[in-house]
């Protein structure tokens, strides 16, 4: 039995990124840019009208103007604006030769056919000239950018069709436990539901990555080991829920050991899920979650998500904070680091959810926040800073 904080040092060890993969801008969302990105075109391109009216000389905004052209978006001016003379010209095409204003439509008089006036003093000049936004060369996002819609628009803007991003791990889900049946069945007397599985999907859902579950494994040997053998072969990480502790039946630790995986640590000084277990064989992955649902909840979030962000470039994402407390704690027993289920007040300050332990599996549906309580800390008093995580 390893300390928490130990077996989190280990994990980063193993945590480093994956490969690279180009992806199209349609499956770039949330993925972690691995290369700086360049314009390749200034932007705006040419001195384009920001609005719709008509592009002339400043120095003529006082006379009648005679129009001589029209300029749509998408096509170029054909000829250059004289004194008094102005071109017709719609937003976002090229402002042609010798004009230096737009008069937006709205401040404009028309006198006959082929004249018009600005009814305007002054305005400003409605031209985004070239290369004021980005310079071509520049560099407009950084490795290592979380792509998010906005960066969607620049990646195209700059014909970056296929962005260079760290790869997604693939992720496999099993449950073990002959008490276990799927949620679409009545258990009988001696049975429950199978919960973890689906937790732990959503969970991995909420990074981004869609698991493939591999269903319910019996407590026997034979099975698991023809079913680990198989995921660790197929996929960067299993997850394998239940079967991690030291009952008669309780096997994955030693098919583990058979099936040659290396196993960092089992075991750690926290609670809940102090039989985690996780193993490496060939840069492939094994986490050995508890069963119960509750502590699989918790160590999902507190230790393979930040191993999974990792994996993935998104280093920065597991969010802690630090925040005051709401009322005194107080617990018995001090020997261990535990995580319980807390809520963030109205005035910025967190307050424990009723929590009878880590079968107590409706802990938490009405809590936003997991509270961490160090070892050896017996007492934090009314204002006392604790660490929680966002769920
Ligand atoms: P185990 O770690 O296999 O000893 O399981 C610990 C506890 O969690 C037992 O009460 C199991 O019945 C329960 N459990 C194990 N796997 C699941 C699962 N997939 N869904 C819900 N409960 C489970
Ligand atoms: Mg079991």
């Amino acid at each position: 039995m390893i300390p928490f904080e130990e077996a989190l040092a280990i994990l980063q060890t193993y945590s480093v990124k994956q490969k690279t993969e180009s992806v199209d801008l349609y499956h770039a969302l949330d993925r972690i840019l691995a290369e700086d990105i360049h314009s390749d075109v200034a932007m705006p391109p040419f001195n384009k009208s920001a609005m719709d009216g008509f592009a002339c000389r400043k120095s003529d905004l006082k006379n009648p103007l005679v129009v001589i052209e029209e300029i749509p978006a998408g096509t170029p001016p054909t000829k250059s604006i004289g004194e008094n003379q102005c071109a017709r010209i719609m937003t976002g095409a090229m402002v042609p030769e010798g004009a230096d204003f737009v008069v937006m439509k709205e401040h404009v008089e028309t006198l006959d056919a082929n004249h018009v006036r600005c009814t305007l003093k002054t305005s400003q000049t409605n031209i985004c000239l070239l290369g004021e936004d980005v310079k071509a060369g520049e560099l407009v996002i950084k490795s290592g950018t979380k792509i998010l819609p906005s960066h969607i628009a620049i990646l195209a803007s700059v014909g970056c069709w296929l962005p260079l991003v760290y790869r997604t791990p693939s992720i496999a889900i099993i449950s073990t436990g002959n008490e276990l049946v799927e949620p679409v069945v009545k258990p009988g007397s001696t049975k429950i539901r199978n919960s973890n599985s689906y937790q732990m999907y959503a969970q991995i859902q909420q990074m981004g990555i869609l698991p493939t579950y591999l269903g319910i494994v019996r407590d026997d040997q034979d099975s698991l080991e023809k079913v680990l053998a198989s995921s660790l072969q197929d996929f960067d990480v299993t997850l394998i829920s239940g079967g991690v502790s030291v009952g008669d039946y309780d096997f994955v630790p030693k098919i583990l050991s058979k099936l040659g995986v290396n196993i960092p640590f089992h075991g750690m000084n926290v609670k809940p899920g102090k039989h985690m277990l996780f193993g490496e064989k060939d840069n492939h992955f094994v986490f050995g979650m508890p069963g119960n649902p509750v502590s699989s909840f918790v160590q999902l979030e507190v230790m393979v998500k930040p191993f999974l962000a990792g994996l993935m470039g998104r280093d920065e994402e597991i969010i802690s904070l630090y925040l005051p407390l709401e009322e005194e704690f107080v617990r018995a027993k001090g020997d261990q680091l535990i995580f319980i289920p807390a809520n963030p007040t109205n005035q910025g300050s967190v307050i424990p959810v009723e929590y009878h332990g880590s079968a107590h599996i409706h802990s938490y549906v009405n809590a936003q926040l997991i509270m961490e309580i160090p070892k050896g800390v017996l007492k934090i008093n009314k204002g006392g800073q604790v660490r929680v995580r966002p769920i």
